[in-house]
């Protein structure tokens, strides 16, 4: 292709919400031979919702509802803010003390007045929280989380959690004072785009492929509604760009698509990283192109661009 044709592919894919930095990528995108996309926030909508809150000791439900919104109070994960806007609903302005940063998550501070404090909060990526409350440690998180801390998970309470993974539930285990206190299920619907595109994609030679830091079960489960058959769950941020290596061994090309600081690793080792407009400032610096709509119908826009371009045949 002549610098002149690049200059106006790039100008087209711009009017069309897609940025594109610089003619390599470019040039890359139409031999890509695998398209990774991360789980959530990418194939999914990014907007969490609790649809379960099981309490498995004799708590009352609005107290365990407490204690695991005071925990997850200073999260920044998507995870912790479904948990507060779902634990809002049972207490409202009359509990008067222990106030949070509650402008964090976007609301009134008022709305979170009912928050317990929460000492020596710390965030583990891949795993969930921990903190103390009333000089006791709470652990909200996944089965890493509770067996690293030497919880002890229950078969009943290990069922009810294979139960919501099956119906694509992130499901998130508490444990308060060394016990498995509950179970919370969230749910993040697929983005409405995102099956056509995944057999648009199949239809144009390329293998689709999920990675993401949720369970296996839960992250199998989102596949098959998606479409997609090959699944890396449980996967690391530094894992999800071992993975963009491996696909590269044997000379294919790889793209990936995320939205989240955890994929600013891959989207880099990626030959064409895509990041979702509406995600992180790291990925989008991270990416190659920039998907302004955070729409997935993009990354078949953005291939089809690169092949017209580049290609005499097609
Ligand atoms: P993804 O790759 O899908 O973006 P993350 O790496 O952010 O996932 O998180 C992986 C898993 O770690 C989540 O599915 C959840 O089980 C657990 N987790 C992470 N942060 C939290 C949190 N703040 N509260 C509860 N669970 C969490
Ligand atoms: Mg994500």
């Amino acid at each position: 292709a002549t610098p002149t044709a690049i200059m106006v592919a790039t100008g087209v894919g711009a009017n069309n919400g897609v940025l594109i930095k610089g003619g390599d990528a470019l040039e890359r995108a139409q031999k890509i031979k695998y398209v990774i996309f991360d789980k959530t926030g990418t194939l999914t909508q990014g907007k969490a919702t609790v649809t379960t809150a099981k309490v498995f000791s004799g708590m009352d439900r609005g107290e365990f509802l407490k204690l695991v919104a005071s925990a997850e109070a200073a999260s920044e994960h998507p995870l912790a803010k479904s948990i507060l806007e779902y634990a809002r609903h049972f207490h409202f302005f009359d509990e008067p003390s222990a106030a949070k940063d509650a402008q964090n998550h976007g609301l009134d501070s008022k709305s979170y007045r009912w928050l317990l404090d929460a000492l020596d909060f710390s965030a583990l990526p891949g795993q969930g929280v921990q903190c103390f409350i009333g000089g006791k440690k709470i652990l909200v998180g996944n089965r890493k989380l509770m067996t690293e801390n030497c919880i002890a998970i229950p078969d009943h309470v290990e069922n009810f959690v294979v139960e919501l993974e099956e119906s694509a539930n992130t499901g998130v285990l508490v444990a308060y004072d060394n016990n498995l206190i509950g179970v919370l299920g969230i749910a993040d619907p697929l983005k409405r785009e995102a099956a056509f595109v995944i057999e648009g994609l199949v239809k144009m030679g390329v293998n689709p492929v999920m990675v993401t830091g949720d369970n296996y079960r839960a992250a199998r489960a989102v596949a098959r509604e998606v479409g997609i058959t090959d699944v890396r769950a449980e996967v690391m941020p530094a894992g999800k760009a071992d993975v963009v290596r491996s696909l590269q061994k044997g000379g294919s090309v790889v793209g990936m698509v995320g939205d989240g600081i955890n994929d600013s690793p891959a989207l880099a080792a990626a030959d064409v990283g895509m990041a979702i407009g509406a995600g992180t400032d790291i990925a989008i610096e991270a990416a190659d192109y920039v998907l302004m709509k955070s729409s997935l119908e993009d990354v078949i826009t953005a291939i089809d661009l690169s092949r017209k371009t580049f290609s005499r045949i097609r």
